[in-house]
């Protein structure tokens, strides 16, 4: 057996996968859990990804003709129980405000006092009072399309989470919009999709298969949901972003009425849809190997981190100049239309400590400036899409001349590299045993990373979807856009079906 070589993460992912996702969110330092429970603390590294991804995905928003707006975090219950289907999905996991303030309990503690009339509920999603302010702002087909978006904290009270996969509290961002037609509507619910497709493939260099989802898995009270879904490296699918068609549900529920062009009553048609910090967790899980994080220069903190090497005053000096004219010179450029985004890290430390902290952090390039760079005008680089040892001396003239093509580079990378393993690891299965096989462990203790995309036929019944969640927990991810209709049998029961759709175990 070759000798297995040093990690910086510990586990490795094909030991314990779970464990090794822990370990590269600890050593990146992007966030930790709270005192909640439940709950995250998103520390500066994994909020500054958020936030880029925040500003590039509003730019696609508002270049769609949609605008920010913010509603109450508060929902009265009665608003709640207008929708029955939406009551159901979401009853179990909702946190309800019930008093409005604490009192001296005489034991040297407070208790809860002012008990409200109409309990509140902690947005889980804001369907129903953002329908509340619809009903208002519509009055004329001359009012719509209203196209509306809120970035957001929500709440859904989880038993069981994970740092940014699955948390009680997590960020968001909710897009709702009203149509006067059903064909309006519909094409809103696919651009959106459109949207979070383009942006998961060229910003977080995630592959993605966009397709419906089935009536079990549909948003409660959608008459249609569309997702992406994206492959982990254990082969998992991950949910990274949904779009729904609501139909008149919630214009019925919610009164949003208008008059149209003959000036009669009509109900307006609705979507919505949401991407949240989730996303990091796929950014996580799609790109970082057993060094750590790996980021897509688009969407990264830094694109830069410069190491400075001297052994005294003078060669400080003289290293810190050299930075300084290199900085000035990176200030200059634009890299997809943002500044070059840098890290000098000065620290009093050992420098290959140094290098691997931002190995673990992800950053795209590393760059270590000594006396020896400085007399040859050169910088020493590595790059996070390499081997942390690939290292390469590099004329500074040119690697400013080339800083743009190297981070592309890097992307793309990043990108084909994740293309590659789901292509690799989907298959179209056509026999009920290897289907099974294919997503049962050998080691049934403590399951090997197994499974992946199985592209399969399903006869469209809900039975059929149950009883192969039931025995392998494995769910339909979604019925594909792109899969062309072709006759076959059903995976679970034979009977026909007409399409593939795709198979797998998900977060
Ligand atoms: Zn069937």
């Amino acid at each position: 057996m070759a000798k297995q070589k040093k990690t910086a993460i510990n586990p490795r992912r094909d030991q314990d996968y779970p464990g090794w996702y822990q370990e590269v969110v600890k050593a990146a330092d992007m966030a930790e859990n709270s005192d909640v429970r439940g709950c995250m603390v998103i520390k500066p590294w994994g909020y500054t990804i958020w936030e880029n991804i925040q500003k590039n995905l509003d730019i696609m928003f508002k270049d769609t003709g949609h605008e920010n707006a913010y509603f109450p975090l508060f929902i009265p219950k009665s608003f709640f129980e207008k929708e029955a289907k939406h009551v159901e999905g979401f009853a179990k996991e909702c946190a309800v405000v019930t008093h409005t303030r604490l009192e001296d309990d005489k034991k040297g503690g407070l208790q809860p006092a002012g008990k409200l009339t109409e309990e509140l509920i902690v947005r889980p999603t804001s369907e129903t009072i953002i329908g509340a302010s619809f009903s208002k702002w519509i009055n004329s087909y001359r009012d719509l399309p209203l196209l509306i978006n809120q970035w957001a904290n929500v709440v859904r009270w989880e038993m069981r989470t994970r740092l940014f996969l699955r948390t009680t509290e997590f960020l968001w961002q909710e897009g709702h919009t009203a149509h006067a037609t059903k064909k309006e509507a519909l094409e809103e619910t696919s651009k959106m999709l459109g949207i979070y497709a383009d942006f998961a493939e060229n910003f977080l260099a995630m592959p993605v298969i966009k397709g419906e989802k089935t009536e079990s898995e549909r948003f409660p009270g959608a008459l249609t949901t569309f997702s992406i879904e994206a492959m982990m490296q254990d082969k998992k699918a991950l949910q990274s972003g949904t779009s729904h068609f609501l139909g008149l549900n919630f214009s019925k529920a919610s009164n949003i009425k208008f008059q149209n062009k003959e000036g009669r009553e009509e109900y307006a048609w609705t979507t919505s849809w949401g991407v949240s910090t989730r996303l990091i967790g796929a950014l996580i899980m799609a790109h970082s190997d057993d060094d750590g994080l790996v980021l897509p220069p688009k969407i990264a903190p830094s694109h830069i981190v410069m190491i400075p090497i001297y052994r005294n005053e003078e060669e400080q000096t003289n290293v810190m100049n050299f930075i300084d004219e290199l900085i000035v010179k990176l200030k200059k450029m634009r890299y997809n239309e943002e500044k070059i985004r840098y890290k000098i890290d000065d620290r009093d430390m050992r420098g290959g400590e140094k290098l691997w902290d931002w190995i673990k952090k992800g950053v795209p390039i590393r760059l270590e400036i000594g006396p020896r760079d400085i007399e040859n005008n050169s910088v020493f680089m590595g790059r996070r899409d390499k081997d942390a040892k690939d290292k390469t001396g590099m004329n500074v003239d040119n690697f400013v001349n080339d800083l743009t093509d190297i981070l592309d580079d890097i992307q793309h990378n990043i990108f084909t590299k994740a293309l590659k393993f789901r292509d690799e690891n989907t298959i179209d299965i056509d026999d009920k045993d290897a289907f099974y096989k294919f997503f049962t462990p050998e080691n049934k203790n403590n399951p090997e990373i197994h499974g992946g995309f199985a592209k399969s036929h399903w006869c469209g019944s809900a039975e059929c979807e149950e009883k192969i969640k039931d025995d392998l927990k494995v769910t339909i991810r979604c019925i594909p856009f792109d899969e062309t209709e072709e006759n076959g049998k059903c995976i679970c029961c034979g009977k026909k079906s007409n399409k593939r759709v795709i198979f797998a175990k998900a977060y």
